[in-house]
């Protein structure tokens, strides 16, 4: 079959692979119809170079092709998507949700269990393995399309996971730092939690007019001051609670120093090889600020926010601004690399 294939630092090929087969009898294969480029992806791109190749994708759904022999709830023939972390849903971890953690699949070494690797394949691909089918996979409904569905698989939960980590609540002041995908889906998950204004910072106008469109207050770091406005609208106080979704020091201590006395923040941007010196005592402890970080657990948000997106709470599509075939997803990486034609979402379809 065909797949999108990592060879090195910047150095991506759409070339055969071998087709995926169930090793385990837990394992499911998909057939996949829809696939995404995260940011993420992009990490990889840009690292160093490593010396293996791989097929790459961690966001992707499909169609079930083949089912080992222990797997209960899927069979050949149903639409599902499926986790960009495997959990193997037994171990302590997987039962405290934590399937990040998961303590069968990291025994291998940090961060193993994400699809996209030598270890697991991922699924910028015609097919891939599923480990762990019954705890990683999950039925599309009817009514909601594959591309409502696709973001489902990690950056819609990551989002998610920014206003449930701050403790969004009705009648907050939330600040979101970043309007790229994850940050649009912080928004809205701060707007459907109950918050009474969303602060939308971002530099590019365009992805702030769009934010503002959504129900935002926008801000331009570079035409307006963050913390004078968070506190114009809090009584003087700051804001409630904020989500980082830029993955950048400054941002980090920004997130940190617009929160009032007791704030929540939350840091879902990827902070890849970078350090953040924070002074403790002076904003953090001195302030009571609670701060938190964490990649997420599809596997216990998407039951929460499948029904959103089935009663049109939420609709997911709005971030896609690129379709193409997945044959054409090496240059998908370069225009999403190089912030052309106003990127925001790739997706592709093998
Ligand atoms: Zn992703
Ligand atoms: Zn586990």
């Amino acid at each position: 079959m065909k797949a999108i294939v990592y060879q090195g630092h910047k150095n991506l090929s759409y070339t055969d692979v071998p087709d995926p087969t169930i090793q385990s009898p837990s394992d499911a294969v998909v057939k996949i119809e829809k696939t995404a480029i995260c940011g993420s992806d992009l990490h990889l791109y840009h690292g160093p170079s490593r010396n293996e190749e791989f097929t790459l994708g961690h966001e992707f759904l499909g169609t079930i092709e083949d089912v080992g022999n222990d797997v209960k709830r899927f069979k050949k023939g149903e639409r599902v998507l499926v986790s960009c972390t495997i959990g193997c849903g037994s171990c302590v971890l997987c039962d405290n949700h934590l399937y990040t953690g998961c303590e069968i699949n990291t025994a291998t070494g940090p961060v193993t269990n994400v699809f996209g690797s030598k270890l697991n394949p991922g699924g910028q691909a015609e097919a891939v393995r599923v480990p762990f089918a019954d705890t990683n996979i999950f039925k599309i409904p009817e009514n909601v399309t594959d591309e409502q569905a696709l973001f489902l698989t990690d950056i819609l939960p990551t989002g998610y996971m920014g206003a449930d980590m701050a403790e969004v609540s009705p009648g907050d002041t939330v600040v979101v730092i970043g309007c790229g995908p994850v940050g649009v889906f912080a928004q809205l998950s701060a707007l459907m939690r109950g918050a009474a204004t969303v602060i939308a910072v971002d530099l590019d106008d365009g992805r702030l007019e769009k934010a503002r469109l959504r129900g935002c207050r926008p801000l331009n770091p570079s035409k307006e001051d963050l913390q004078t406005v968070a506190r114009e609208l809090t009584g003087g106080r700051g804001a409630d609670c904020s989500i980082e979704a830029v993955g950048n020091p400054a941002t980090v201590q920004q997130a940190i120093d617009v929160v009032r006395h007791g704030g929540r923040v939350a840091v879902i941007g990827v902070l890849m090889g970078k350090e953040v010196p924070i002074d403790f005592m002076a904003t953090l402890t001195g302030k009571n600020i609670t701060l938190r970080s964490g990649i997420v657990n599809p596997q216990y948000y998407i039951p929460k926010l499948l029904p959103m997106i089935e009663q049109g709470r939420i609709d997911p599509t709005e971030i896609i601004t690129h379709r193409m075939s997945l044959s054409e997803g090496v240059r998908g990486y370069e225009i999403f690399d190089n912030h052309e034609q106003d990127v925001l979402k790739v997706v592709m379809t093998p």
